[in-house]
């Protein structure tokens, strides 16, 4: 008797299931890797307007777009937010590109993400993640994030990447 054959047509957990209903595994596995969130922004005092900026939270690898130390990043970095789905939706400023965010609003992952690509690495080949476009904000004064306003982690995926790395080369996000 052979094994049943696999099944193909079966929905994808993070299609298939709420935010709330994922284990911690899946939950972690939804993250893309591309390091967005870790970035500093700035917030206007006065309309409350979120700018982005390329300076980067001091555990952030700007290679590997990883937290440095993410077990135990609250100890150093007491104000990083830690996700969760009632976060996820009130959070203003998460990427629109942001895998729980596009889950969150009933969207499909891109086809970079590497639950669908199948490779870590497809999210940098893409230019979506913050991959060598960070500075540290070691030694940095707060007013001179001012010098370091950058619109792309903010922005939208460009439309124009292709759907599948096999369509050919794909533009970078400036
Ligand atoms: S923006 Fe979202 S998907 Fe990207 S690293 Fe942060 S939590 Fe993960
Ligand atoms: S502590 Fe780690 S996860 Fe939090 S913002 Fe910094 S690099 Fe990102």
């Amino acid at each position: 008797m052979s094994d049943a054959a696999p099944d193909h047509d079966a929905v994808p957990y993070w299609r298939a299931k709420a935010l709330e209903e994922m284990t911690p595994e899946e939950w972690e596995r939804l993250c893309d890797g591309c390091g967005r969130c870790c970035l500093n922004k700035l917030e206007d005092w006065d309309t409350g307007e979120i700018a982005w900026t390329n300076v980067a939270c001091q555990l952030l690898d700007g290679h590997a777009c990883r937290c440095r130390q993410y077990e135990t990043r609250h100890e150093v970095v007491p104000d990083c937010v830690g996700l969760t789905p009632e976060a996820v939706r009130t959070l203003t400023w998460l990427p629109p590109s942001c895998a729980y965010r596009l889950v969150a609003e009933g969207r499909d992952l891109y086809w970079w993400h590497h639950l669908v690509s199948g490779d870590r690495d497809t999210v940098h080949q893409a230019g979506v993640s913050v991959r060598d476009r960070t500075v540290s904000e070691v030694g940095m004064e707060l007013e001179d994030y001012e010098d370091h306003l950058v619109e792309w982690p903010g922005e939208e995926v460009d439309a124009d990447l292709p759907t599948s790395p096999e369509a050919g080369d794909y533009e970078k996000i400036p």
